[in-house]
């Protein structure tokens, strides 16, 4: 019997993780990438010498089949810090994910107090994250810790947001399970160290794909197909240059707005429900910064709506431990968010300095100069999960799964945010499905 012949669509993450299994699986398989290099988003850059990522990329080895992932790829070749991370709400430093000997200690014995009376009073359940945070915490709760998080992050307001995005939020989404956090909670567990591999996040993708090729599969850098071919109701292939390839199945970690209507014909109720799916841009403004470390975390995030800075990301907090500061670090600084937002179409040099600004008035930068700068829009790159969102991927996701030869996964297949290993993961899951059924 031949080998099945799989296409898979995108090498970011997720498309490795399933072109990863699909070969071990005994699959020929074909990975198609637009851009000239492979990792998505999760790719790694050199600036000023230093390796740097699209904002911090945290990583936690908190699974199995990652872990026999890292260990046969990247082995010993990364670091692993114990895990650092801050939130500034309210004018107050909390760590994040949030922890409640560092609530008391932080807000104090009143505001506690009227946070844990909020909870006693707590509101009816509903299909929103509001909804879900005051039923479950009370009100005071949903103002001090989750409301101008969101509101920052995703550009709406709380009430907007499907309660499904609780469990991400609140980092059940990190860790193996919402039974295994609370354990963590209840034994005053550290929280998992934080790994990067030595050449950055990105090489993690590049280990992945260059193991799929010495596996014999094939890699098509800046190869984007124009269609899907199909028959008969079944996708048979793609189109590339005008010419159909033949595939047994295809593989696509592409968005749902790209795949519906785009990539292949879709019902009209399809296609409207797969583009109206809000997807929100971050503008990165990288600085390089001589001397003096301005924080120890791997990234602070800045709540406060008045102020244009959301994340902040330092690579020098990636030094293994022990190890003496470096004289330079490099700040990856996410400002604004939404594709409408004026701050994307503002010059470079006026973001810089609007950000270098921001660090200032904050006292992030300590006795840091600013050398250096480099700025970079990242459109359409996070999943906005509105209420209704989920009833809408739900349908779009329904008609996908009903074609054969078709299966649609990853960060924008799946329209969710999720992280480098749930990507990997939802890939390999997948894969795992297509290999049981070809
Ligand atoms: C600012 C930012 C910060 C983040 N921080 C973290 C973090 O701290 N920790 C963490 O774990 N995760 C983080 N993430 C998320 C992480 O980057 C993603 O979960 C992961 O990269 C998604 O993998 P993916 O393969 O599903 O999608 P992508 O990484 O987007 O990869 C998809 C690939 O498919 C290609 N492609 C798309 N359409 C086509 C097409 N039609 N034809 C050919 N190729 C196509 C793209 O070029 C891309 O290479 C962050 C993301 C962002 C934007």
């Amino acid at each position: 019997m031949r080998a099945p012949r799989i296409a898979v669509i995108g090498a970011g993450p997720a498309g490795l993780g399933a072109a990863h299994v699909l070969v071990r699986g005994g699959a020929e398989v074909t990975v198609f990438e637009g851009a000239d290099e492979v990792g998505g988003l999760a790719r790694s850059h050199v600036l000023w010498g230093h390796t740097v990522e699209f904002g911090a990329h945290l990583l936690l080895r908190v699974d199995p089949r990652i872990d026999a992932l890292w260990d046969e790829l990247i082995g010993d070749a990364y670091v692993s810090v114990p895990r650092s991370t801050r939130i500034l709400t309210g004018g107050r430093w909390l760590r994040y994910p949030y922890e409640p000997l560092d609530i008391v200690r932080t807000v104090g014995l009143a505001e506690t107090a009227r946070c844990a009376a909020g909870a006693l009073r707590r509101g009816p359940d509903g299909p929103d994250l509001e909804h879900w945070v005051t039923a479950r915490f009370g009100r005071p709760a949903l103002e001090l810790f989750v409301a101008d998080y969101v509101r920052k992050l995703l550009g709406a307001e709380p009430s907007e947001i499907d309660a499904g995005f609780a469990a991400t939020l609140l980092g059940f989404a990190r860790q193996p399970s919402l039974a295994a956090t609370a354990r963590r909670v209840m034994r005053r567990a550290p929280e998992p160290p934080v790994v990067r591999p030595d050449g950055g996040v990105g090489e993690l993708p590049r280990r992945m794909a260059a193991d799929v090729v010495a596996r014999g599969g094939t890699l098509r850098l800046g190869t984007r197909p124009q269609a899907l071919a199909h028959r008969d109701g079944a996708v048979c292939g793609v189109r590339v240059d005008g010419q159909d390839e033949r595939f047994d199945h295809v593989v696509s970690t592409t968005s749902l707005a790209v795949l519906a209507g785009g990539l292949l014909p879709a019902p009209d109720d399809i296609v409207a429900r797969a583009r109206a799916l809000r997807l929100r841009g971050v503008v990165l403004v990288y600085l390089r910064v001589h001397g003096g470390v301005p924080f120890a975390d791997q990234w602070v995030y800045v709540t406060d709506p008045s102020r244009p800075v959301g994340r902040i990301a330092n690579y020098d907090a990636w030094r293994p431990p022990h190890a003496p500061a470096a004289p330079e670090t490099v700040l990856a600084v996410e400002l604004g968010g939404a594709d409408d937002d004026p701050l994307w179409q503002a010059p470079d040099s006026e973001l810089a300095a609007r950000a270098e600004t921001e660090l200032r008035d904050l006292e992030l930068l300590g006795g840091g100069t600013v050398t250096g700068w480099h700025v970079l829009r990242l459109p359409r790159v996070q999943p906005v999960p509105l209420v209704g969102s989920g009833v809408a991927t739900d349908a779009v996701r329904a008609w996908v799964e009903q074609i054969p030869g078709l299966t649609s996964t990853g960060r924008f297949g799946a329209f969710a945010n999720t992280g480098v290993h749930e990507s990997i993961l939802l890939g390999m899951d997948a894969a795992d499905a297509v290999l049981a059924a070809v």
